[in-house]
């Protein structure tokens, strides 16, 4: 996306199966590459933490950071 990802929108590098299309190209922006997963983000799954988990936490994030 030329301007960047506006918070809550989807990426238009999103394939249906929500995996990035360019992960490893050098266009994949440094941002999306330094973004290190961890426990916080991703969930637990030995506590019961699952991909709903980490959706809610990616879509409070993008809530919290969008622009006013
Ligand atoms: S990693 Fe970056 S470029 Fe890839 S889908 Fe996610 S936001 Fe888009």
């Amino acid at each position: 996306m030329p301007n960047g990802k506006p918070a809550g929108i989807r990426c238009i590098q999103l394939s249906d199966e929500n995996n990035c299309m360019i992960f490893g190209h050098p266009e994949r922006p440094a941002f999306c590459a330094g973004l290190q997963p961890n426990e916080e983000m991703c969930g637990n799954e030995a506590i019961g933490q699952s991909r709903e988990y980490a959706m809610a936490w990616l879509s409070e994030l993008e809530e919290l950071t969008r622009p006013l």
